[in-house]
């Protein structure tokens, strides 16, 4: 796909559709639909790889040439032919002239023979193996070491670390730091990726005002939801779309909706995404778009509206923010990942002893704001309240609570998952 802007597939319109019949659905079967109803849906380009940190590649990088291109020195010190040394001390006339990185030996070291060579030159002809230059003694132009040397001793083989020809990093994954080292270090000056995946972030509800700090009456609040959800999609490395917020009202909805299906590869909403008598977004999205409302078994979260508008793939988050970030981290994340390129993503948890006590019954699962205290047990915010903002920002993490029923005390082993895992920075 090199260089070619390419339109990928758009998604089917009913690809949210539930089976008939289908109530409560558990978290497990919720991400597998997911999973399977979404592709990649961004074209590839071609970028210089220093600027590549994030993106996701859309080819294989393939080794241009091995790395190291030739036999190296790994160390400072003497080199000289293996053969020609053995047990008890040995003493080995210097040749003139020295192999130092970037400046080869000019020549051929003959059997018997020492060189002076540095950390990263290649290995003269004649040399195979090099002795530390700590274990020598230098003086009237030869250099002793006690013997036997291991044969190649203190060398670098070529194409030791990566062969040419060989996959040096898979199609799908997204460039780290150390990407970048690897990807230059073998010649990929250039990388095709996948174009930045562009997430539209959409507010709405009459009591939301757009603009944090702006003048509001006591029936209005501040818009929390749409600054988090910008923020996770750039520190998810896509490309955040200010949607704005709108009032509850289906004709500037879907104006917004029209804007963000042609502006964006996907649109995040917030609030109003519930059945009832206020929930404009899940209202036209069933009359104009091609709504599935997914009831999850999940708490904190309520519904999670999906749909297509215009081809373009809907996420309804719940309007509280607790459960909008739950929600997004849990759903959002590992599906926009899809879209991106990159494959279907799962946050790795691990198991922390409970620094609290909870008794859960079974039919859902529960994620809890969490952190670990100083004896790396979780220890989980006060209040379960998904209106309670603070805790998001107390904790570093979720305590993610099985389907099934739980009594747990301290002690008790649960799956804490750090924010980090998430992505979330
Ligand atoms: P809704 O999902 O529209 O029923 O909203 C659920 C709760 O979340 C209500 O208390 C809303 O006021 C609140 N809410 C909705 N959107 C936002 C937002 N963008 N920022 C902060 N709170 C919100
Ligand atoms: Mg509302």
């Amino acid at each position: 796909m090199t260089g070619a802007p390419l339109t990928p597939p758009r998604l089917r319109d009913d690809c949210f559709a539930m089976p008939q019949g289908v109530d409560w659905v558990p978290v497990q079967d919720a991400l597998s639909r997911l999973r399977a109803a979404l592709h990649p849906v961004t074209g590839a380009e071609t970028v210089p790889t220093h600027a590549a940190r994030g993106r996701v590649l859309a080819d294989d990088a393939i080794a241009t040439r091995s790395n190291p291109p030739r036999p190296n020195s790994a160390v400072d010190g003497y080199g000289f032919a293996h053969a020609a040394t053995g047990a008890g001390v040995m003493r080995l006339p210097l040749v003139q002239g020295r192999a130092a990185a970037g400046q080869p030996f000019d020549g051929a070291v003959a059997s018997g023979e020492a060189v002076r060579i540095l950390t990263g030159a290649i290995l003269p002809d004649g040399v195979d193996t090099v002795v530390l230059e700590e274990d020598c003694a230098t003086g009237a132009g030869h250099v002793a070491f006690d013997g036997p040397i291991r044969p190649r001793a203190n060398t670098r083989k070529a194409g030791e670390d990566v062969a040419e020809g060989q996959l040096a990093l898979p199609a799908g994954h997204r460039l780290r730091a150390p990407d970048l080292a690897l990807l230059s270090a073998l010649g990929l000056g250039k990388v095709t990726v996948f174009r930045p995946l562009r997430v539209g972030v959409l507010s709405t509800g009459d009591e939301i005002i757009a603009e944090s700090g702006a003048p509001a009456l006591p029936h209005q609040i501040w818009d929390a939801n749409r600054p988090m959800l910008l923020a996770l999609a750039s520190g998810w490395d896509y490309a955040p779309v200010d949607l704005g917020h709108v009032n509850d009202d289906p004709a500037a909805i879907a104006a917004r909706l029209d804007a963000g299906a042609r502006d964006c590869d996907v649109v995040l909403t917030s609030g109003g995404a519930s059945a009832g008598d206020e929930d404009h977004v899940s209202a036209l999205l069933r009359a104009r778009g091609t709504l599935s409302a997914w009831r999850i078994a999940l708490k904190p979260g309520r519904p999670l509206a999906l749909a297509t508008w215009n081809g373009v793939p809907v996420f309804g988050l719940p309007g509280n923010p607790v459960a909008a970030l739950v929600c997004a981290l849990i759903f959002a994340r590992p599906a926009l990942s899809l879209l991106a390129g990159a494959g279907w993503v799962a946050p790795q948890g691990f198991a922390a002893p409970a620094a609290f006590s909870k008794r859960k019954k079974p039919g859902r699962r529960e994620y809890l704001r969490a952190r670990l205290n100083n004896a790396g047990h979780a220890e989980v915010f006060a209040s379960e309240g998904s209106g309670r903002i603070s805790g998001l920002s107390w904790a570093t993490g979720l305590v993610e609570l099985p389907d099934g029923a739980a009594d747990i005390t301290p002690g008790t082993p649960v799956r804490f998952i750090p924010y980090e895992a998430f992505g979330l920075r």
